[in-house]
Order: C-alpha cells, then structure tokens, then sequence
C-alpha cells in the first residue's frame, strides 16, 4: 500500500472502529448492569461478549496505527505482528472468560433455588443491543465497500454475529419470563460458546501466522496472474507469502530475457512489486528477485568463475592474437552452468568484412577448447 492512500484508509478505517467501539461500550456496560439488576445470566454473559468486542476493536486500532508507522530500523518488516502478539492473549482470554460464564450457568441450572426471573428492563436492553448491533454492521459495510477493506468487512460481520448472539439472549429471557427459568441458563451457554469460538478462531490465526502460513491458494494464484501479467515476466517460481498483521509480505523469483541489461531487468522488478503494493491492499512488503533461467531445482551456474577469473581464461587463450588487444569490452552470460561470451570491436577504415570474419574465426578457435566457454560472440561497431 503506498503511503499517501494508507493513512487516508488508516484515518477511515480508525473512525469506523472507535464509532464501533463506543456503541459496543455502551451496550456491554447497558447489559452488565440490567443483566445484574434484572436476573438474567445470559445478559450478562451477552455483556462481557460486548466487552470483549471493546478489546478486540482496540487491538485493530492499535495494529492500523501501528502499521501506519510503516517499517523502521528496529523492525524492517513493519509492525504488523504486533497485533497478531496481543491477538494471542485476547484469544487466550476469551476462551477463559468463555468457560467461566458456562461453569457459572451450569451451576446456577442445578441449584434451581437461587434462579429467580428476569425482569422485563433485561429484555428491552437486549433487544436495543441487537438494534445497535445491526446498525454497526450496516454502518461498517459501507466503510468496507468504499475502501474495498477486507479488515472493516470481517468486522461488519463480526458485529452481525453479535447481533445472533443477542438473538438467544432475548429467546433466553423471554422464555424465563414465561415460566421456563432454565432457558435463560442454557441462553447464557450458548453465548459462552459463541465468545469460545471467537476467541479459538482469533487464537488459531494468529498461531498460523506466527508460523508463517502462506496466503490461500486463492490470493496466491491471484499475486501469480498479476506477476505474469507484468511486461517481461517469462515464468515465476518460489513465490512466498506469510502475514504480520493484516499485512502480506511477498517475495518472489521472476525468470526474464537473460539477454537485457540489468537496468531493464531491474526495471520490470520494480514494475512487479509497484503493481503487487497497488493492486493488492494488504501487501506492504515485496521483494523481487530476477532470474535469467529457471534456477529452482538447481543453481548450475553458481560453480562457474567470476569475472575477473573469467578474462585472465579468455586473455591467457588468445594471447599472440594482435587483434585481441583492441577488444573494448567483453559481455559474459551465466546460463545453463556455462559462460557465453560477446566480445565489442571497434570497426574502423582500416577493417574489411573479409579480416573481420578471420579475425571471428581464429577467436572461435582459440575459445573452442575452453569447457566452460558454451559460445563466441563479436560485435564490431
Ligand atoms: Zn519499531
Ligand atoms: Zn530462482
């Protein structure tokens, strides 16, 4: 994501979440209080959902600053895994909270005595709760569709499931009221598995992401066709993905001409990564790395002589030619575990095609010998 278009969302997506937040608080704080004035367990249990809610919704705020701030040098990377740390604890917490609230309904549903019946103010705050609920959802979705935000469209759904859960509540309450006291107990269960399953799946993802899990098949063959996509991409190979945050960092080997110049193939790199930052919001981090042929069963070129030792071989085998003296620059190819070489002469007066293809010839001669040297080329300008 480019820095300009990234706060503009930051700032929206930060407006969404805290309007969210404030509603949520409200709510929780609304059902903690009528759930404990008015009798019901499942109000209650509704309430710390809400509450968790809150948490969650801070963790998303405090991972969009934080990955607003970009990358520094204490963290290259960006600080997108600062979110998925706290996600764990919140996970760890919800799960905790969850089996509280259900050993606590279990308990109170065998000693029938202490459950006395919800009063109609619980029922009303828990409708107003799936009211409120609904309109959040409503109010996210817009955000996401206008931002295309997969992070707003998780919690615009995720608020819709808070809604469900307010759903048994009330089917909770209304059933206590009309004599069935237990059902407020089993609502209060219910709620308590919803908060469990919410904090399993926060937890769950961010386990996989600290294990660094690719993207699914479905966004890697996405980041794919847009790589070949790219003017002078010829095949890509160990295309990796792993997240931090709501961030996707890639990087991957892309297989181009190996006859261009290295200006250009660092061009079509640059064209490659610019395009995966612009067309895909949750990739901050791309690295390109340019092949000139497939190298991803093996790397058969990387035994061959560097350069320098490469010119001493060349020099050594066509020394006593006069004409190699006038060699002005001398081009080597690595492919395919040997070196092709181009040569640049200078085609002066004093040249005639006649000694030009002589001169080609005795080259050729003197390099055929040489195993490492697959072909000759001269240039003559
Ligand atoms: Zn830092
Ligand atoms: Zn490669």
């Amino acid at each position: 994501m480019l820095a300009r278009a990234r706060d503009a969302r930051h700032r929206e997506a930060s407006r969404v979440t805290i309007i969210g937040a404030v509603i949520d608080f409200l709510l929780g704080v609304a059902k903690l209080l009528a759930g404990y004035f008015a009798h019901s367990q499942a109000l209650i249990a509704d309430g710390i959902h809400s509450l968790s809610d809150l948490l969650t919704d801070g963790i998303v705020l405090f991972a969009s600053r934080q990955s607003s701030h970009g990358p520094d040098a204490e963290h290259p990377y960006g600080h997108g895994r600062f979110e998925t740390i706290a996600t764990v604890g919140l996970a760890v917490a919800l799960v905790l909270v969850a089996a509280g609230i259900a050993y606590d309904a279990a308990r109170r549903m065998f000693e029938q005595d202490v459950v006395s019946e919800p009063g109609v103010l619980a029922l009303v705050v828990a409708l107003s709760s799936i009211a409120g609920k609904e309109w959040i959802y409503h109010y996210t979705m817009r955000a996401a569709k206008r931002h295309r935000s997969e992070m707003l469209r998780a919690n615009a759904w995720h608020s819709r499931t808070d809604a469900f859960s307010s759903v048994i509540v009330v089917i909770g309450i209304a059933g206590a009221m009309a004599g069935f006291t237990y059902l407020d107990a089993i609502a209060a269960i219910g709620v308590a598995l919803i908060i469990a399953h919410i904090g399993w799946s926060l937890g769950w993802n961010a386990l996989k992401e600290l294990a660094d899990t690719a993207v699914d098949e479905r966004q890697r063959g996405l980041l794919r066709e847009s790589i070949m996509g790219v003017d002078g991409v010829k095949d890509l190979h160990m295309l990796r993905t792993r997240h931090a945050g709501g961030q996707v960092l890639v990087d991957v080997h892309i297989i181009i001409n190996p006859h261009i110049s290295i200006s250009e193939g660092h061009h079509i790199s640059e064209v490659v990564s610019h395009r995966l930052l612009k067309e895909f919001e949750d990739v901050t981090d791309v690295t390109v790395h340019i092949d000139p042929e497939d190298d991803e069963e093996e790397a058969v070129s990387l035994s061959l002589p560097m350069r320098g030792e490469m010119l001493k071989r060349i020099r050594r085998q066509l020394e006593g030619h006069t004409e190699a003296g006038r060699i002005e620059r001398f081009t080597l190819h690595y492919l395919a575990g040997k070196v092709g070489v181009e040569l640049l002469m200078p085609f002066d007066d004093a040249s005639q095609p006649d000694s030009c293809r002589d001169i080609e010839r005795q080259f050729r001669e003197a390099l055929a010998a040489d195993p490492l040297i697959e072909s000759l080329r001269v240039y003559w300008y």
